[in-house]
């Protein structure tokens, strides 16, 4: 019986994909050697690193004014490493604090230079996205989170600004299309739509570079990774490898485009259980729903919470349990996973009703 994966991340991927990366962890290429025992300066790997770069360029339309990177450390190496590239001494970076990843972003800053909060959904524990702040255009860079996977809350409109403009997209890349030219930089760790945990892809814009004035440690300054491709130090091969896969599976069925219809049908679905089902309640702010992680309650956990969970454990449905800090239930509903998973879901909510 089919698992239906509902992790926030490490999360779902395509099956086929974890069929071709096991395959490759015994005989890669053909070479009679497994993909993690080769040179990273290999042929085969360096054809890898290649075509995982060309895939991102292609399906996000990336322009030849910005570099694509996969880098280590996570997304939240980016929080630091970015603000050693873009944060001037006498200049400063201006937040959006919409959430746990964005506050953690901003720490960074506030540690190394002048960083401020534009504007904060924290008083409503983060159950929207704030509209209608003002941007200091002077700002070394305008940083904010597209998709707040703990919160459930997703930015359909960026802000304009003059400043540079930088975005954590960890849990939405490739959910949606996205004009790469309004950004400066954009970073995602690839453990939510992309890859296995250990890459992180960046996308910078190249003339965007050198303007600190600091001076940045090596690993953290993005042109020592531009000027050796991704390969000053070994990369995460295997996390590259299948982040490579998960583009060709994302390719072949109609890149984001094709992904974002479906990412808003399985959404739509479900939001429309959660407000029409009176014994659940959504927690975010009806405009700001993420379309990948939907995060409800059950208005009356005592009476219904046992007998919910039961179902779901029966339909074996896996990883809806809410974030420590917000609660209740969280739907991760990535690119890799099928309607029929969120069907499943929308399932139980009916039956609870029924029940009760
Ligand atoms: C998961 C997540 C992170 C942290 O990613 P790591 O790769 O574990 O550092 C940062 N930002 C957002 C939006 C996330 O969802």
């Amino acid at each position: 019986m089919k698992t239906h994966n509902f992790s926030a991340g490490p999360c779902i991927l395509p099956q086929e994909v974890f069929k071709e990366a096991s395959e490759s962890l015994i005989n890669f290429d053909n070479l009679g050697l497994s993909v993690i025992e080769i040179s990273h300066r290999s042929k085969s790997f360096v054809a890898v690193m290649d075509e995982a770069v060309a895939l991102v360029k292609d399906q996000l339309q990336v322009p030849d004014t910005h570099e694509v990177l996969f880098l280590q450390g996570g997304a939240s190496m980016q929080f630091a490493m970015l603000a050693f590239n873009f944060l001037s001494e006498n200049g400063k970076g201006q937040y959006l604090d919409t959430g746990a990843w964005s506050a953690k972003a901003y720490k960074e800053a506030a540690g190394l230079g002048s960083a401020e909060v534009v504007a904060s959904s924290k008083d409503a524990n983060y159950n929207y996205i704030p509209k209608g702040y003002a941007i200091d255009d002077n700002a070394d860079y305008f940083h904010c989170t597209s998709n707040n996977t703990i919160y459930g809350t997703q930015i359909k409109e960026f802000p304009q600004t003059e400043a540079p403009l930088i975005c954590d997209m960890s849990s939405d890349i490739f959910s949606r299309p996205v004009d790469v030219s309004k950004f400066d930089l954009i970073y995602a760790g690839a453990q939510k739509n992309l890859g296995p945990a250990g890459a992180t892809l960046v996308i910078v814009k190249k003339d965007a570079l050198g303007k600190s004035g600091r001076y940045i440690p090596t690993m953290l300054d993005y042109n020592t990774h531009i000027s050796k491709g991704s390969m000053f130090n070994t990369p995460p091969v295997f996390s590259v490898y299948v982040s490579m896969l998960t583009l060709r599976w994302l390719k072949a069925n109609g890149g984001v485009e094709a992904a974002q219809q479906r990412n808003e049908e399985k959404a739509a679905l479900l939001y429309n259980e959660i407000d029409r089902n009176p014994l659940f309640v959504g927690t975010a702010a009806v405009e700001d729903r993420s379309t990948m992680n939907a995060c409800f309650l059950l208005n009356d956990e005592a009476a219904h919470k046992e007998a919910f969970d039961a179902m779901i454990a029966e339909k074996n449905i896996s990883g809806v349990n809410g974030h420590r800090s917000v609660g209740g239930y969280r739907a991760s509903m990535y690119n890799a996973m099928d309607l029929d998973s969120v069907a499943a879901l929308v399932d139980c909510m009916k039956e609870l009703e029924n029940k009760f």
